[in-house]
């Protein structure tokens, strides 16, 4: 079958490889096609909570929040349109023993930038007298942070790419990556079409492992399923902020300006990403209420308006590989996004975009998101962490 080329394909249209689009064609980067199975915004990015907040447990994932706060705040201006970003500030309730880990946090934070501090439970009563404060001393408090809106962001980067003349293929599933000598050559589409290019950026999301394993990559990648659910506000309620919640294992932020997106961490793994249900189990709304109801009393006894599943891709340390793997030259991967790398897609696209144009990455050092790192030693040490299950105590939204 005939076959086209480009100078960059990308494989997925969710937001980080829409990113990694809008800035490869900004940089000048040549003819550059995204293929997508599905839809924009076809996986995670289309049910993500898209809540924006710089409180890690590790320095490297707080730099690439911060690095990509400000996209958020003058989207206008970078990307254009409106992503419903909406600054409702962040608060970061963990439990009374981990009060040394939190200050610990926040002082990393703080180091690099974030405007964040430790405030009183008498602080918390006062900047939001909504949230129930009397069952902890201290929580991180961030004035600048908040949420957006995951398909909107999805679609402004997509709308800002092709006017900068990416070529965006919708229901176009890559059946292979395509690769000669140990470098990549391009893809081979479902259909038999191939598209050569020298450059592959594989931001598959939770069905990267159909395209890796064939190449003989396995990062220990597992894709998740993860629950979330609306309830509309009672007649009291006027706004809250974003709040992460290690009590009852929650993360919740404003739907809207009449209700609240929940989600409850379950600690579960391991789902077949083509055999998922995007409904929720109904035991899972129950869950979502009694959690929203224990750190927001006005949510009681009110309306549930939705619930959704989605699909995110746990890589071993709960951190994404974003890496030039040096299996095959020329192909790069933003992969293992571990359900928290919507806040975090303005900064990965910008420097796997540069990688790809100049050879390294300038905005940040990528070197800790390596794939090696599971291998060679180089995995991080978890230095302030909010409990013995990293990713459900520390809840990785
Ligand atoms: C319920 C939920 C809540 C979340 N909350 C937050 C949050 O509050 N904050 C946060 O930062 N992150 C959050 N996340 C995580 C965040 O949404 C994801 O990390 C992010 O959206 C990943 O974007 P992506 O572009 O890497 O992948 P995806 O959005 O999953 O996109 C991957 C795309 O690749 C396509 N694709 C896969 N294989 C192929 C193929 N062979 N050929 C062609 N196309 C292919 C898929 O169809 C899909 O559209 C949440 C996720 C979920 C599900």
């Amino acid at each position: 079958m005939a076959g086209t080329t480009a100078d960059v394909v990308i494989i997925g249209a969710g937001v980080n490889g829409l990113s990694a689009a809008f800035r490869l064609a900004q940089g000048g980067a040549g003819k550059i096609v995204v293929v997508e199975r599905t839809h924009v915004a076809g996986g995670a990015s289309g049910k993500s909570g898209a809540l924006v907040r710089m409180h890690y447990t590790n320095a490297p994932e707080t730099e690439l929040a911060v690095k990509s706060l400000g996209v958020f705040q003058n989207w206008g201006e970078i990307v254009g349109g409106d992503c419903g970003w909406n600054p409702t500030g962040f608060l970061r309730i963990a439990r009374p023993e981990h009060e040394a880990a939190l200050r610990a946090n926040v002082a990393v934070q703080q180091g690099l930038g974030v405007n964040t501090r430790v405030v009183s439970a008498a602080e918390v009563a006062e900047l939001a007298p909504m949230v129930r404060a009397d069952d902890f001393d201290v929580a991180a408090w961030e004035p600048d942070s908040g949420y957006a809106d995951p398909v909107a962001t999805t679609y402004g980067f997509a709308r800002r790419a092709a006017e900068l003349g990416v070529e965006i293929r919708t229901n176009s599933p890559v059946a292979a990556i395509t690769t000669e000598g140990g470098r990549v050559i391009g893809v081979e589409l479902a259909g038999g079409e191939r598209i050569a290019a020298p450059a592959v950026l594989l931001t598959g999301g939770a069905w990267a492992n159909d395209l890796l394993a064939p190449l003989g990559l396995d990062f220990g990648l597992v894709p998740q399923r993860v629950q979330v659910a609306v309830f509309h506000w009672s007649p009291e309620l006027t706004g809250h902020p974003v709040v992460i919640d290690s009590f009852h294992s929650s993360w919740l932020r404003q739907e809207g300006s009449v209700g609240t997106l929940i989600g409850v961490e379950l600690g579960t793994r391991g789902t077949d990403p083509h055999a998922f249900s995007e409904a929720v189990d109904a035991e899972q709304i129950e869950r979502c209420r009694r959690a929203l109801t224990a750190r927001i009393p006005a949510m009681d006894g009110t309306p549930m308006r939705g619930a959704w599943a989605g699909l995110i891709m746990m890589s071993p340390d709960g951190r994404p590989i974003l890496d030039h793997l040096p299996e095959y030259e020329g192909l790069f991967c933003v992969v293992g996004d571990s359900g928290t790398s919507f806040k975090t897609a303005p900064a990965i696209g910008q420097a796997m975009a540069e990688w790809i144009i100049s050879g390294e990455p300038q905005l940040l050092d990528l070197a800790p998101f390596a794939a090696a790192r599971f291998t060679d030693g180089r995995a991080w040490p978890h230095e302030h962490r909010y409990g013995a299950q990293e990713d459900v105590a520390t809840i990785s939204r």
